[in-house]
């Protein structure tokens, strides 16, 4: 099966009320264990590479040919996107796209609305001619040194009517109190602003930082528009975990096979428990 955009797979999500999870890739074993993972489940699926590693992960088209291959040799029949995460210009997502990435995030939330909402439909133009999907983003998500407050700007509801309604985008990343990397304390979304945007946009919301969200939390977000719901921080987390203790309990392991397969067996688990989290199992 061909890599497919988002936008089918979000809305019937959306339609459904469960939510679809993007997984980031970190290297050609994660690609495997996502794939193995949503395959097993009958989970659609959609796989990220971060803007700021796509140089690290060998570039656009190598990460494309990765992807598709290995969903040519696992077998893959469920739907599944190829997406840019946190696209930093309106260049980067056009070189995703013509690398045949079926997906995009512009991410032009750290400057001001106006400009914010004329990169994406820019992008958004050149996307849709090509059936691709894409994301934007209002507000701020809260960084990974700044801990639970700090960083954090809510999504303004009227800039999310104003980017949605003149850019024609496909799905919405409204931060309202999610974080990347670890939360210190309990994470606190804001509810009554999520359903006021949902409400407002009608179009499939996205929950950045997700990792170590409480699962009752989770499942409000999803029940109040998230269709799509953004993991690295607990997958790197427990690969991390995997590989640390390989080398602790086994200190003549040299060979990259023995060391690295019990990681990509824990990521496997990991994955299928966070589809399982967001409902998405058996939806393919
Ligand atoms: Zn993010």
């Amino acid at each position: 099966m061909a890599l497919i955009s988002m936008t089918s797979m979000l809305r019937k999500a959306l339609d459904g009320g469960y939510a679809v999870g993007q997984f980031n890739i970190n290297g050609l074993l994660w690609v495997q264990a996502i794939l193995q993972a949503a395959e097993e489940t009958k989970s659609p699926v959609i796989l990220a590479a971060s803007d700021r590693l796509i140089d690290y992960l060998g570039g656009f088209k190598t990460i494309q040919a990765m992807v598709a291959s290995i969903m040519e040799e696992q077998q893959v029949t469920v739907p599944v996107a190829l997406h840019l995460d946190h696209g930093s210009s309106v260049s980067r997502c056009k070189q995703a796209i013509d690398a045949g990435f079926s997906s995009v995030m512009f991410d032009g939330s750290h400057g001001p609305i106006a400009d914010n909402i004329r990169h994406t439909k820019e992008v958004v133009q050149y996307a849709h001619e090509r059936g691709v999907s894409v994301e934007a983003e209002v507000g701020t998500v809260g960084g990974m040194e700044d801990g639970l407050v700090g960083g954090i700007s809510y999504a303004d509801l009227n800039e999310c009517q104003r980017l949605v309604a003149e850019t024609g985008v496909d799905a919405l990343a409204a931060a309202l109190g999610s974080v990347h990397g670890k939360y210190q304390g309990e994470p606190k979304l804001g509810f009554r602003e999520m359903r006021e945007i949902a409400e407002a946009v009608r179009i499939p919301l996205v929950l950045h930082g997700a990792s170590g969200i409480p699962i009752a939390q989770l499942h409000k977000a999803i029940e109040l528009g998230h269709a799509k719901v953004n993991y690295n921080t607990e997958l790197i987390t427990a690969w991390a975990g995997s590989v640390r203790s390989m080398l602790q309990f086994n200190p003549s392991a040299v060979e990259p096979k023995v060391i690295m397969t019990p990681a990509k067996e824990v990521l496997t688990v990991k994955i299928k428990a966070l589809m399982t989290d967001l409902g998405s199992v058996g939806k393919a």
